[in-house]
C-alpha cells in the first residue's frame, strides 16, 4: 500500500453511525414514559392556563413584565431570576450527587423530545430490525411512502413545540389570530420557525450526538460524582466471563458467568455504548440497559440486575456513605439560597414609590414666609388588577400637602401614576435647614400593603430666611401623567 493510499485511510472523525434503538416498554421504560409524558403535558397546557381570568404563565416582552404561577413581576424584580437561576444549578449538582446523571435520562428536554420524535419513528417504521432493513432498502415507494409521512408528522411536532413555546410570550389566541391573519412580524416569524428547525434538527435527527458534542453537561458533570453517586452499572463479578451458553453444558468446561452476550444492553442504548465496558460519559443513564438484560435474564430463568442501579462503594462491597461533604455542602449553600428566595418572594409588595425631587429648585419661599418644597411621586400599580391608593405625607412638624389630584388614586393593573405634589410649612428659625420627610402610599383594599419612602424638606438657612429665594420658579405640573409601569422618568429619585 503506498503512503497516499495510507494517509487516505486515516480519519479525523469517526463516521457517525445511525442508532437503532431497540423499543422496550417495561421496568423502568414504563416510569420513563410517565414522566417525560408529565413534563411534554406541562409544556403544552403551560401557556393556556389561568388564574382568576389571568395567565398563569406570560412572558409579555413587550411590556416588559413576566406572569409567573399568577403573580406579575417587573424588570426591576429580575434579581428573584438570578435566585432562580442559582437554586436551578445547585439543585442539579445535588442531584447530580445523589443520582448521577438522572437528569440527563429522565428530564433533560433532549431527551425528552428525542423521545418524543423516536415514538414517532417507531409507529411508522417499526422495531428496530425493520428499521434497519428500511434504511438499506432502495428509495422504493415503501421506504419514500414512510420517511415522508415520518418527515410530515415530525414537521408537525417541531411547529407545536414552536407555537406552544411562542405562546408563552404572545399569549395563545393572540399568536392563534396573528397566524391565521398572516400578521406576524419578521422578528415573531423567526421565533416560530427557528425553535421548530432546532427541534428538528436536535431532537429528530442528531439525538445523541447533541448529549456527545454540545451539551456542556455531559463533559462537567462527572467532577460531581463521588463513589456514592448512583451509577447505571454491570455487575462484573456476576456477569464474566460472558458467553453463549449451550443447551446442553459441558460438565467439565469452566463454568461461566450470567452474561450471555446476546449484545440486546447494547441494542436498547439510545447512545449505542456498552455498559459491560465500565462507566462511560456517553451514558444519559436512562436504565434502557437495565430492561433489556432483566428481560433476558427472566427468560433464561436467571435472577433479574445483572445490569443494575449501583455505586462504586456498592460495587466493591464497601461502606456506602449517605452524608458525603460535597453533598452537605451543596445542600447548604441550596437551603440559604432557598430561604432567601423565599423570604424575598414572601415579603413581595407589588407596590412601588418613587420620589423624584424638583431639581429646579430646592424650595421656594411664599410672601407669609411659608416654604414650599415640590416633588413627584411615580407610584408603580404591580398586580393584575386596579387599585386604590391613599397618599399622604408624615413629618415632625407641621405641614400642609397640597396635589391637584386628592389624596385618593387609581390605577390600573401594570401602570404607573406620576403626581405632582408641593408640601408647604413654615419655616422656624431653629429647625434644621434639612429635615427628614416621609411620604406613604397605602392600598385602599384588600389585601393591604403600605409602602413608605423618606425625602427631605429643604428650607433655608437662618441667615438668609428673610431674603426671597432667587432661584427661578419652575412651577411643576401637578397634572397627574400615566405611563406603563415598566418605563421609568429621566429624574434620579431621591
Ligand atoms: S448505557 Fe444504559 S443507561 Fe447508559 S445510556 Fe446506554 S442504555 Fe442508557
Ligand atoms: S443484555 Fe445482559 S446478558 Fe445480554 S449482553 Fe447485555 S449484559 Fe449480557
Amino acid at each position: 500500500m503506498g503512503t497516499a493510499d495510507a494517509a487516505a485511510q486515516v480519519t479525523l472523525y469517526e463516521k457517525w453511525k445511525k442508532i437503532y434503538p431497540l423499543s422496550l416498554y417495561g421496568g423502568y421504560q414504563r416510569w420513563r414514559r410517565v414522566v417525560l409524558s408529565g413534563l411534554v403535558a406541562i409544556y403544552y397546557v403551560g401557556p393556556w392556563l389561568q388564574l382568576n381570568g389571568h395567565p398563569l404563565f406570560w412572558l409579555n416582552l413587550p411590556e416588559r413584565k413576566f406572569v409567573v404561577f399568577g403573580v406579575t413581576y417587573w424588570p426591576q424584580e429580575f434579581v428573584l431570576v438570578s435566585w432562580l437561576l442559582m437554586l436551578s444549578a445547585f439543585g442539579l449538582f445535588i442531584v447530580t450527587v445523589v443520582a448521577g446523571r438522572v437528569w440527563c435520562g429522565w428530564a433533560c428536554p433532549q431527551t425528552v423530545w428525542t423521545l418524543v420524535y423516536f415514538f414517532i419513528e417507531q409507529k411508522i417504521e417499526g422495531p428496530r430490525t425493520q428499521r434497519m432493513r428500511l434504511d438499506r432498502r432502495a428509495w422504493d415507494l415503501q421506504r419514500t411512502g414512510k420517511k415522508l409521512l415520518k418527515w410530515t408528522l415530525w414537521a408537525g411536532v417541531a411547529f407545536s413545540i414552536s407555537f406552544t413555546f411562542m405562546a408563552y410570550f404572545l399569549r395563545p389566541e393572540v399568536l392563534i389570530e396573528k397566524i391565521l391573519t398572516l400578521s406576524l412580524s419578521r422578528g415573531e416569524w423567526f421565533w416560530l420557525s427557528f425553535p421548530a428547525a432546532a427541534s428538528y434538527l436536535f431532537s429528530g435527527v442528531l439525538r445523541e450526538q447533541v448529549c456527545f458534542h454540545m451539551c456542556p453537561y455531559a463533559r462537567f458533570q462527572s467532577v460531581m460524582f463521588d463513589r456514592d453517586t448512583l451509577i447505571i452499572a454491570y455487575n462484573e463479578e456476576r456477569g464474566e466471563p460472558r458467553g453463549h451458553k449451550p443447551r446442553r453444558p459441558d460438565p467439565a468446561a469452566p463454568v461461566g458467568g450470567d452474561c450471555v452476550d446476546c449484545k440486546r444492553c447494547v441494542h436498547a442504548c439510545p447512545t449505542g455504548i456498552d455498559i459491560r465496558d465500565g462507566l462511560q460519559y456517553q451514558c444519559i443513564a436512562c436504565a434502557a440497559c437495565i430492561d433489556a438484560c432483566d428481560e433476558v435474564m427472566l427468560e433464561l430463568g436467571q435472577e433479574t440486575n445483572l445490569i443494575r442501579y449501583s455505586s462504586q462503594h456498592r460495587d466493591r462491597g464497601e461502606t456506602v456513605s449517605r452524608l458525603r461533604p460535597r453533598l452537605v455542602g451543596y445542600a447548604a449553600v441550596f437551603s440559604a439560597i432557598l430561604l432567601g428566595f423565599v423570604w424575598t418572594v414572601g415579603h413581595r409588595i407589588p407596590l412601588e414609590l418613587d420620589i423624584i425631587r424638583d431639581r429646579g429648585r430646592l424650595y421656594r419661599e411664599h410672601w407669609d414666609g411659608s416654604i414650599e418644597n415640590t416633588y413627584r411621586l411615580r407610584i408603580v400599580n404591580r398586580e393584575n388588577g386596579s387599585r386604590r391608593y391613599e397618599l399622604r405625607a408624615e413629618a415632625d412638624f407641621p405641614f400642609e400637602l397640597k396635589t391637584l389630584h386628592g389624596s385618593v388614586v387609581e390605577i390600573a393593573p401594570g401602570e404607573q401614576l406620576a403626581i405632582g405634589v408641593q408640601l408647604v410649612a413654615h419655616a422656624t428659625p431653629e429647625a434644621a435647614e434639612n429635615r427628614p420627610v416621609y411620604f406613604v402610599v397605602e392600598t385602599i383594599d384588600e389585601p393591604h400593603y403600605v409602602v413608605r419612602e423618606e425625602s427631605r424638606f429643604i428650607q433655608p438657612s437662618t441667615q438668609s430666611s428673610t431674603r426671597p429665594s432667587t432661584q427661578p420658579s419652575t412651577q411643576p405640573s401637578t397634572q397627574p401623567s400615566k405611563q406603563p409601569a415598566g418605563q421609568t422618568s429621566g429624574a434620579d429619585p431621591r
